[in-house]
C-alpha cells in the first residue's frame, strides 16, 4: 500500500502546481493583453520639466502669444486637430513584423533631449517633423537627432498657417528654408525628403485643394506623411471627462490603438513639445515593446500617407 500512497500523493502535488502554474499564465497574459487597461508603471513620479538648460529658450511654447509667425503649439487653430477619418490608404512596410511608426512634431524643443533619452532606453527610432525656427533655437538637439539614428524630417520653417497656405509655391518656400535651416544647424544636408503638414495634409486647401501642394511636394522629391494613431496632446478640449492631462493622452492612445491596430500602416504622432507627452512616453513604449511591435522610421515607405 505504501507504494501507491506515495505516488497518489506526489500526483496531488503536481496537480496542484500545474493549477497555480496555470493560475500564474493565465495572469500573465492577461496583463500583456491589457496593455491599454492596466494600471500605469511606477512612472508617476518623473517629472519632465521643459527648459531651456543647454539651448536658448525663448522658445514660444509656454508663452502663448497672437504674433503668428513663431507658434509651433497653434497645430489645430480653431478647429481640433483632425483626427484621422479614413481607412490608411495600403502601403507596404519593409519587413513582414508588427511594425510602427513614432513621429514627434513641432520640436526639437527643451523637452527633447528627454524624449532622444527615452528612446535610446528602449533601441527605438523615430521620425521628428522638425519646425525650422525650432531647429535654429537648438541646433545641438537637432543635430542629436540625426547622429543617433532617427530621421530628422520637414515640418516647415515657421508652422505659420497664414505664411505657408497661402498657396503651393509660398509653401514649398518655406520648406526650401527648412533645408536651410538643418544644414546649418546639423553642418550638412541632413534633412529627410520626409514632410507633415502643420495641422495635418487636410489644412492644405482641403481634400480637394491639397492635390497642388502635393504635387509641388513631389516635384522636390518628398512624400507626406499624416498619422492614424495619437494622443490628443494638441486638443485638450476632447478631454470631456476632465481626467488628469496625463490620463486623457493615455486613453487617447489607447482609442486610436484599438481603432488602428489592424492598419497596413500604424503612425503615432506625439509633440514632443508637450511635457506631459513625454512622461507618457516610456508607458507607451513599454506598451508597443510588449506587443510585439518594432519601430521603423518613415523614409523607407515609398509613398505618401494622408488622411
Ligand atoms: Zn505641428
Amino acid at each position: 500500500m505504501k507504494r501507491t500512497e506515495t505516488p497518489l500523493r506526489l500526483r496531488g502535488l503536481a496537480r496542484r502546481l500545474l493549477c497555480i502554474a496555470a493560475a500564474l499564465a493565465a495572469a500573465l497574459s492577461l496583463v500583456s493583453v491589457q496593455g491599454c487597461k492596466k494600471k500605469a508603471p511606477d512612472t508617476g513620479t518623473q517629472t519632465v520639466e521643459i527648459t531651456g538648460d543647454t539651448e536658448p529658450t525663448s522658445s514660444p511654447l509656454n508663452s502663448p502669444t497672437v504674433e503668428p509667425t513663431v507658434e509651433p503649439t497653434v497645430e489645430p487653430t480653431a478647429a481640433p486637430t483632425p483626427e484621422p477619418t479614413a481607412t490608411p490608404a495600403p502601403s507596404t512596410p519593409s519587413g513582414s513584423g508588427k511594425k510602427i511608426y513614432l513621429t514627434f512634431d513641432d520640436g526639437p524643443s527643451s523637452a527633447t533631449p528627454t524624449v532622444l533619452d527615452i528612446l535610446a532606453r528602449y533601441n527605438a527610432k523615430a521620425t521628428f517633423f522638425t519646425v525650422g525656427r525650432m531647429v535654429q533655437q537648438n541646433p545641438n538637439t537637432a543635430k542629436r537627432i540625426v547622429e543617433e539614428g532617427h530621421l530628422l524630417a520637414c515640418h516647415t520653417m515657421t508652422h505659420d498657417f497664414k505664411i505657408i497656405y497661402v498657396g503651393p509655391s509660398a509653401f514649398m518656400n518655406d520648406v526650401a528654408q527648412w533645408r536651410e535651416a538643418v544644414k546649418k544647424a546639423v553642418g550638412y544636408d541632413a534633412g529627410a525628403y520626409v514632410i507633415r503638414f502643420p495641422g495635418g495634409s487636410t489644412s492644405a486647401g482641403g481634400r480637394s485643394g491639397r492635390g497642388a501642394y502635393l504635387d509641388a511636394l513631389h516635384a522636390a522629391g518628398y512624400h507626406a506623411f499624416d498619422w492614424n494613431l495619437g494622443l490628443n496632446d494638441k486638443w485638450l478640449a476632447g478631454n470631456t471627462d476632465h481626467l488628469p492631462v496625463y490620463d486623457y493622452l493615455w486613453k487617447s492612445y489607447c482609442e486610436t490603438y484599438a481603432m488602428y491596430k489592424n492598419s497596413k500602416v500604424m503612425i503615432l504622432i506625439i509633440h514632443d513639445t508637450e511635457p506631459e507627452s513625454v512622461r507618457l512616453l516610456p508607458r507607451i513604449l513599454e506598451d508597443l515593446v510588449s506587443k510585439g511591435y518594432e519601430f521603423g522610421l518613415l523614409d523607407e515607405l515609398d509613398e505618401d500617407y494622408l488622411m
